[in-house]
């Protein structure tokens, strides 16, 4: 079950490690299993592959390997081959296939060495893959790259065919899957959808017998049509919003908390933070928090006095920023809060299960993508067991 989200740190007891820090990033594992679990579900046919790219989406890719592992997932997608040896020493069985394709020829021998799945975009990466198999009198496998409409890593329908056609160009290696990238999943009614969707049915009919993989996390709410074989989320497993405008049905996994270091009143008139970029309209209360863009706070979330950043939480009260995010420091807005309930040493939320990180990303211009990838090592990172 999932573990309460009401974990430490409290705003009564600070355990004897968090004393050193000023942020704490609390990775609840068990809503990553019940997120795997539940984007698995939403597909009757096909099986559930997990991205775990970039340091799993900043939570830690061991971390994220392993959970994901445990609750299932056979199959895992990572962008470099760096990242792929990583996640094969956690896992030595799973089918790992990277992204990012072969680098050039060189690079061949270190998946094989890894047993690695090259993700096939072009038909010099092919001839690559397929000289090294030659040279070794191995048949090894691969994905193969088709682009539907995306315009970045992928072949088009032409080479589909040749390949299709030309036996010699498939046979040297084992195609073990056809994968195709969407575009605008995460906007259900864009017209690409379908229009991708329909290129690569096409594709896919000239490899009939070879499993077919389309749908990231948004594609998977696109429905079965969307689903083939292998569906490959990445951030709703990590507790993003795949689809705008919708209710996110994901479990938070990230959760990031830090401290209350004073408590201050500033006048009427005042501005607060760096640039005077934000001015009190009233005589204010003030919270000084231990967090900033050096935590992956992003400084983009600050507030001025013609655009609203960020917020963060507080026993049931949801405050705003106040002026620029610095490096290790935000001010936030208390005035509404009844006097007494913000002290010194007490912890805020800056996002979670009260706070949503697309909130926060989307108050900085951007997505939780960016916001995960881009914490630091800085807050105290703990790992709350499945
Ligand atoms: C990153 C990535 C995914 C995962 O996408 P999400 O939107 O995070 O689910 C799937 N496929 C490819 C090719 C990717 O680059």
């Amino acid at each position: 079950m999932a573990a309460p989200n009401n974990f430490a740190p409290s705003n009564s007891v600070a355990a004897p490690n968090e004393a050193a820090s000023g942020s704490d990033l609390a990775i609840n594992l068990s809503a990553l299993q019940e997120n795997y679990a539940f984007l698995a579900s939403q597909s009757s046919s096909a099986q559930c592959a997990a991205v775990i790219k970039a340091d799993g989406y900043g939570i830690g890719l061991e971390h994220a390997a392993q959970n994901l592992s445990t609750a299932g997932c056979r199959v895992f997608f990572v962008a470099l081959p760096q990242e792929g040896i990583r996640a094969r020493t956690t896992l030595p069985e799973a089918t790992i296939y990277v992204l990012n394709g072969l680098f050039g020829s060189d690079c061949a021998a270190l998946y094989d060495q890894h047993d690695l799945r090259p993700v096939i975009g072009s038909m010099a990466e092919l001839e690559d893959w397929q000289s090294y198999c030659r040279d070794q009198g191995k048949v090894l496998p691969c994905a193969l790259h088709f682009d539907t409409g995306m315009n970045r890593l992928g072949m088009g329908m032409e080479q589909a065919q040749k390949i299709a056609k030309e036996t010699e160009l498939s046979d040297a290696c084992e195609i073990a899957l056809i994968m195709s990238h969407l575009a605008c999943a995460d906007e259900p009614m864009h017209a690409l959808n379908s229009q991708q969707l329909d290129r690569f049915r096409a594709i896919r009919e000239l490899f009939p017998e070879i499993p077919a993989s389309f749908a990231n996390s948004a594609g998977i709410f696109l429905g079965p049509d969307y689903h083939f074989d292998l569906l490959r989320p990445g951030i709703a497993l990590y507790g993003g919003q795949a689809v705008g405008d919708h209710p996110n049905p994901m479990q938070p996994v990230a959760t990031l908390k830090s401290r209350i270091l004073d408590v201050r009143y500033v006048p009427q008139g005042q501005s607060i933070s760096y640039g005077a970029a934000q001015v009190t309209k009233r005589e204010s209360r003030i919270g000084i928090v231990s967090v900033g863009y050096a935590d992956g706070y992003l400084r983009a979330a600050g507030s001025t006095d013609n655009h609203s950043g960020a917020h963060v939480w507080l026993d049931g009260y949801s405050l705003p920023v106040f002026g620029r995010v610095t490096m290790d420091l935000i001010m936030v807005d208390l005035t509404d809060l009844p006097v007494g309930l913000a002290k010194r040493g007490m912890w805020v939320e800056l996002f979670g299960p009260n706070i949503p990180i697309d909130d926060v990303a989307a108050s900085a211009g951007t997505i939780s993508y960016e916001l995960l990838t881009s914490l630091s090592k800085r807050a105290l990172r703990r790992y709350l067991p499945a």
